[in-house]
C-alpha cells in the first residue's frame, strides 16, 4: 500500500518596498471575540495571512499587515467581523 504524505506551506506577511502594507488600508475588520466559533474560515481566506491562528483556535488580525480587503467579514457566516472606516474605532 502506497503512503502518502500531506505537505502544507505557510506564509507570513513581511514589509513591502513601501513599509507595512496595512499603512495603506481604508476600511479596517473589527473582531468580535464572542460571536466568533472559531471556524476558521477567515483565517483560511485572508490573501494576506494577516490573520493569526493561536494554539486554542481563537483568532488575531494583524493590523501591521491587514489590507482591508474585507474577505474575512465577507467569510465569516456568523458575522463575528465587520468593517469600519479607519479612524472610527477610537
Ligand atoms: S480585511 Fe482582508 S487582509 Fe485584512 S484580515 Fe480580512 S481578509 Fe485579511
Ligand atoms: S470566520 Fe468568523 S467565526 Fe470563523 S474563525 Fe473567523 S471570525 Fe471566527
Amino acid at each position: 500500500m502506497n503512503k502518502y504524505q500531506v505537505v502544507t506551506t505557510i506564509s507570513y506577511p513581511k514589509p513591502g518596498a513601501n513599509g507595512k502594507t496595512g499603512n495603506w488600508r481604508i476600511f479596517k475588520p473589527i473582531l468580535d471575540k464572542q460571536k466568533c466559533v472559531k471556524c476558521l474560515r477567515c483565517w483560511i481566506f485572508c490573501p494576506e495571512t494577516a490573520i493569526k491562528r493561536n494554539k486554542d483556535d481563537t483568532i488575531d488580525i494583524d493590523y501591521d499587515y491587514c489590507k482591508g480587503c474585507g474577505i474575512c467579514a465577507k467569510e465569516c457566516t456568523v458575522k463575528a467581523i465587520t468593517m469600519e472606516r479607519e479612524g472610527k474605532q477610537q
